[in-house]
């Protein structure tokens, strides 16, 4: 259907379209020059040693946590307000997602309070997700995981370009993980980044990316190497050169979109404040947020799925982030014993409903989209 306001926009200009094609002309399409000056580039948005370019952000979640040594029967704590992604990573490493509850209703993010009491002698890791590009509070959970001798592994797949205090999200924990796929902040289409400062994490992960070989094909090309060993488990997590020329293209623009993502949710909140039981999460974030996805928290007493058929009468898309993922079939036999701690994610998770955010999201959308929120909700309170 054709929307009057979509959920998002991905922005690809012309520039983009050439440097692509260029790429095409060249005939060296993988893991070449290009993905080097990406994971250049972006270690330095991030004031990190390593960064490490892979074809997903769940490719970056699992070499994660394999290079931060989990292994099978380790437990490790993930947020279960997050995308499916985040616990399957732990799942790859035949280790278990222990689910952990977002720290309040405002800070729909894990804490030191809420990963405390789950810890056990199995657990290895904690992977924690900054929702929406809102920072989790880094401080207390890696002085936990440093308290019990535990890694720590970012999802930053909604925070590139984010900051709290003078560090950026992805460059507090062992490992940082971010996202390019076509809907987050910046898009190769597919791939994502893995950020490190600790050398032997950013060296296994290198090797982990391209079937645990020993040398590249590019240096083989070179001439500054003529065979190789294959020393690990390795995967193909490897990024061609037609999305790392993508990256480059959209890293520079990532700054101004994401300051354009600020003021959008800036009008949002103003507007959304008048709306009677209505609740805009993250009300004082700490440090700079990077405003991937506008969430809001629906009033007790009204139908979610009334309301996001009324927006979509309107031709105004909604979305949910996100169905808790210890509820999804997958995880049924996954870790119960933790489910009594999940009572905030529980609710949030039947009551959170995602607005449309982009860049260039106009007031005059963000005020259609608020209007017909504010109708919706009327609606469905009458009809209970
Ligand atoms: C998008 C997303 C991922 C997965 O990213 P891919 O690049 O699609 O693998 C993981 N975690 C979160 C929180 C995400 O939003």
């Amino acid at each position: 259907m054709e929307w009057r306001v979509p959920l998002f926009d991905p922005d690809i200009d012309e520039p983009e379209i050439q440097a692509v094609t260029a790429v095409l002309r060249s005939k060296w399409l993988t893991m070449g020059d290009r993905t080097t000056e990406f994971e250049a580039r972006f270690a330095e948005l991030c004031g990190v040693r390593h960064a490490i370019a892979v074809n997903s952000c769940t490719a970056a979640l699992h070499i994660a946590l394999v290079s931060a040594g989990v292994r099978p029967g380790d437990e490790v704590i993930v947020p279960a307000l997050t995308f499916v992604a985040t616990a399957n990573a732990a799942r790859y490493c035949a280790a278990r997602p222990v689910f952990a509850d977002v720290a309040s209703y405002d800070e729909w993010n894990v804490s030191r309070e809420t990963i405390e009491p789950l810890l056990t002698s199995k657990t290895r890791a904690m992977v924690v997700m900054h929702y929406a590009g809102y920072p989790c509070r880094m401080r207390e959970i890696t002085a936990l995981a440093k308290e019990h001798g535990l890694a720590v592994v970012e999802d930053a797949a909604h925070a590139p370009g984010g900051k709290l205090e003078d560090r950026s999200m992805g460059a507090w924990g062992d490992a940082g993980c971010f996202s390019f796929f076509s809907n987050k902040n910046m898009t190769t289409a597919e791939g994502g980044m893995l950020t490190t400062n600790q050398d032997a994490v950013a060296e296994r992960a290198r090797r982990l990316r391209s079937h645990g070989m020993t040398t590249l094909t590019l240096d083989r090309h070179k001439g500054l190497a003529f065979s190789y060993d294959v020393v690990d488990l390795g995967y193909n997590y490897r990024m061609t050169e037609l999305n790392a020329t993508l990256g480059l293209c959209q890293l520079q623009r990532l700054e101004a979109g994401n300051r354009a993502r600020a003021e959008r949710v800036r009008w949002y909140r103003e507007r959304l404040s008048s709306i009677d039981g209505l609740a805009v999460p993250f009300t004082t974030p700490a440090g700079q947020p990077t405003h991937h996805i506008m969430p809001v928290l629906l009033p007790k007493d009204v139908d979610r799925t009334e309301v996001m058929r009324a927006m979509r009468y309107e031709a105004i898309q909604t979305s949910i982030h996100y169905r808790p993922v210890d509820t999804f079939t997958a995880f049924a036999e996954s870790d119960v014993k933790t489910r009594r701690n999940l009572e905030r994610t529980h609710d949030i998770g039947k009551r959170a409903l995602t607005l449309p955010l982009y860049p260039s999201i106009t007031a005059a959308q963000v005020d259609a989209v608020c209007d017909a929120l504010a109708r919706a909700l009327r609606n469905a309170r009458r009809s209970n």
